[in-house]
């Protein structure tokens, strides 16, 4: 890596154990199966380009009605572009959705923005995320403190981002594969739930393995688009919902896929 940490490592690693720079110096005694993935780990340098596009992204986030601070230095501190397809790596931080493995979606930043304010979250809250994805959202709430259990259906997507090094800076990040509809009733009760593809109805298990005083954020509807729900459980365990803006996410889908 440019620091110098990790000669060593580097056959094994697109990036410092240590500083989780790229490692670039392996380029020259690579193989050619090697220089491929040397090069696309230089194009995930998080340069000051990058840092700027993302204090603009945040100045449009607040204008668009973000305001939780928590929530903004997070995305001003996470390089979204090492979440994309080099391909878009000039657009990374446009506010828009952009096409990740397995026909998936990474959330437009405002959706992620938006969503996460609406959970509330403090520190050392247990979150529980349906729709891993590019890992992207999970990253942005454990910059916040929390300790987020993540599960996601397609074995394509949970492989795709297992030796991604953003699981080491963040242990506080726990993946499991499975199908979101039936929640994590090992991990259960949690502070918050928040799911990232659209649900057909409010799934019954999510609510239930919330905590009392706890906030579930779940967008509803069918292709055509949903509402964002905001539903709260309180200290005797009632339930009500907020029905929020319009979103647009992919379907949330039942069982597993291998
Ligand atoms: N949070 C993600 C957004 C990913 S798009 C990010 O920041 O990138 C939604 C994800 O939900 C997809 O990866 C999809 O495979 C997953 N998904 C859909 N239905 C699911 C279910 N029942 N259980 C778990 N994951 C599901």
């Amino acid at each position: 890596c440019r620091l110098g940490h990790c000669h060593a490592l580097a056959l094994r690693s697109v990036s410092c154990i240590l500083c989780y720079q790229p490692i670039f110096k392996i380029l020259f005694t690579a193989t050619n199966a090697n220089f491929t993935v040397m090069l696309h780990s230089i194009e995930r340098e998080d340069k000051h380009l990058h840092k700027g596009l993302r204090k603009q992204l945040v100045e449009q986030l607040k204008g668009k009605g973000i305001t939780d601070p928590a929530v903004l230095q997070a995305i001003e501190k996470i390089p979204r572009h090492f979440f994309l397809d080099p391909a878009f790596e000039r657009i990374a931080y446009e506010d828009r959705a952009f096409p990740i493995v397995a026909d998936q979606t990474i959330s437009q930043p405002y959706t992620v923005a938006y969503q996460t304010q609406l959970l509330e979250i403090r520190k050392f809250d247990k979150v529980l995320e349906i729709g891993t994805g590019s890992l992207y959202q999970s990253c942005v709430l454990a910059e916040m403190g929390a300790i987020v259990h993540t599960i996601e259906r397609q074995r394509a997507l949970y492989d795709f981002v297992s030796k991604f090094f953003f699981l080491k800076k963040y242990p506080n990040i726990k993946r499991h594969y499975g199908d979101g509809y039936e929640g994590l009733k090992t991990y259960a009760p949690f502070d918050k739930v928040i799911v990232t593809a659209a649900a057909p109805y409010v799934p019954p298990k999510l609510i239930e393995q919330l905590k009392p005083n706890g906030i579930a954020v779940i967008p509803v509807g069918d292709e055509s688009g949903q509402k964002m729900y905001r539903i709260r459980k309180d200290a005797a365990g009632h339930i009500t919902e907020e029905v929020l803006g319009d979103f647009s996410f992919v379907p949330m889908l039942t069982g597993k896929n291998k």
